[in-house]
């Protein structure tokens, strides 16, 4: 299929056209049409064919005439002096209604694109919206369907509390541990398998304990208070005991735990989580870990590149309990490779039963620097949705949606959802994908995001990519750190510590 679009911004359009078409080509600013193109962009007007010629949108001095043509006939609308922005919206919202009745598929989340779908509830709220009215801003103006306005307004009212009672100067501290036991086939991470990068392991730890201290001296010098630490990757848990036991003796030695809200560290595989690592977790601080099966088939597991078995998972989340670990994430992604919705329905009440506090259901995303989209360029993922929608189970199980994000690449422009029981919110969770507060981010691939006290501006200070570059790099990481004294010079106010 070919997109081509003249003079108009073509994010949005092309997005919309991304979620009918995978393999979609984007052309912009086609200034010749060649045989077999059915567009004919002109200078006097800006204008857009899409799709075979089937939508074609003018705007003139005054008005946007947008007409559709369906098998069915032409659908003609007007609108006074158009924005950019309402141009591009009501593209969107024709493209999706053509693509929708020529495919016969319907995106849940409409023409809402973006990777927070839940900042808009909060956002209408601020603007006086009650309920109903963002109910009919989601379903009447971004079609989204009534299921996903329902999921996206609960999820927002669980946050309310918690946004409420965040302190203005409050910061979270991300420590990235870029190494795994092996590559998952959908993983488009940057992490190194550690039986390959063994050698890099010790070296890597070392600067990142240098990074996390230095990190923490700024947070305290400027002030702000910490609330969480998450320990992600990666998989933390892949490096040794004596080595996590290392990394977690600097947090505690430079980090009052008895202050932060939340100590959060990926246990993620059990191939390599073992009882002293659930045990050093334990003891150096940690209050929530991540044991994540993705799936409870062994044949998905296999088919995904994980070389351990669901028993394996049930075994490592026995063992979690048993040395005393009070709050534990699992993980599920809906979509994956040779599974099922009755294996998919498997898995998710197998992770029921076993009663974690948090269970978060990812939809598979396919990214470029994945093997499975390298490997498996093939459309056996149209179960996804109907596995998505299997999330019903959770709130029947007394599991409470509270966060809830879309990536780019998302079969079927679905969702990631975090459901908690009562009481066991991840607040990381919360303040990152609502983009709260600064979150500073330590170690190799990770960038700092930091967040204007009272404001929304946002500025990003990025580490470098891989464990090699970040070692030999090191000095220009801590170089980098400066901006971060620059950057609150201008938000914070020294006299009134606000
Ligand atoms: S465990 Fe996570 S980070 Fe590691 S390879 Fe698999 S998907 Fe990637």
């Amino acid at each position: 299929m070919l997109l081509s679009v003249s003079g108009l911004p073509v994010y949005e359009i092309e997005h919309i056209a991304r979620m009918f078409y995978r393999d979609l080509l984007v052309r912009e600013g086609v200034a010749r049409p060649k045989p077999g193109d059915v567009l004919e962009p002109t200078t006097r007007h800006r204008e857009a064919v899409l799709c075979d010629g089937l939508i074609a949108v003018r705007a003139g001095r005054r008005r946007i005439l947008a007409a559709l043509r369906t098998p069915q006939g032409a659908f003609v609308q007007t609108m006074p002096r158009p924005e950019e922005k309402e141009l591009e919206f009501a593209l969107c919202r024709l493209l999706y209604g053509l693509l929708c009745s020529r495919t016969g598929s319907r995106p849940p989340w409409g023409v809402l694109t973006g990777v927070r779908p839940v900042r808009l509830v909060h956002e209408l709220w601020e603007k006086g919206a009650d309920d109903a009215s963002v109910t009919s801003h989601f379903t009447g103006r971004c079609l989204v369907t009534p299921q996903k306005t329902a999921l996206a307004l609960a999820t927002a009212h669980a946050q309310q509390p918690v946004i409420a009672r965040l302190p203005r100067r409050s910061c979270s501290l991300y420590i990235g541990i870029p190494f795994c036991p092996s590559r998952c086939s959908y993983c488009s991470f940057v992490s190194r398998t550690i039986g390959r990068e063994q050698a890099l392991v010790q070296p890597y730890l070392d600067k990142l304990c240098t990074e996390v201290e230095h990190t923490v001296k700024i947070i305290r010098e400027l002030g702000l208070r910490l609330c969480t630490v998450y320990i992600g990757g990666g998989t933390p848990t892949a490096i040794s005991a004596a080595q996590l036991r290392q990394l977690m003796g600097t947090v505690r030695r430079c980090v009052d735990l008895a202050s932060l809200e939340e100590y959060t560290v990926e246990a993620g595989r059990p191939d390599c989580t073992d009882e002293e690592k659930l045990a050093v977790l334990l003891e150096y601080g940690a209050t929530r870990i991540s044991i994540n099966p993705q799936t409870f088939s062994d044949e998905v597991l296999a088919a995904i590149g994980r070389r351990h078995t669901a028993q394996a998972i049930l075994d490592c989340y026995a063992t979690a309990r048993r040395v005393g670990h009070k709050n534990i994430n699992m993980d599920l992604i809906a979509g994956l490779p040779r599974d099922t919705v009755e294996g998919f329905e498997r898995s998710l009440r197998q992770t029921i039963s076993l009663g974690p506090e948090n269970i978060t259901v990812h939809t598979l995303t396919l990214k470029r620097a994945s093997n499975l989209v390298i490997e498996h360029a093939r459309d056996e993922y149209e179960d996804v949705a109907a596995m998505v929608e299997k999330n019903r189970l959770l709130p029947e199980a007394g599991y409470a949606p509270y966060y809830l994000y879309r990536q780019k690449g998302t079969l079927q422009n679905l969702e990631n959802t975090g459901f908690t029981k009562p009481g066991f919110a991840g607040l990381y969770n919360i303040y990152i994908m609502e983009e709260l507060h600064t979150i500073f981010s330590t170690g190799a691939g990770g960038s700092t995001k930091l967040k204007a006290p009272g404001g929304d501006r946002i500025e990003r200070i990025f580490n470098y990519k891989y464990p090699a570059e970040y070692i030999a790099g090191f000095d220009t990481i801590l170089e980098r750190k400066k901006r971060i004294g620059e950057f609150y010079g201008r938000y914070l106010d020294p006299e009134t510590s606000c």
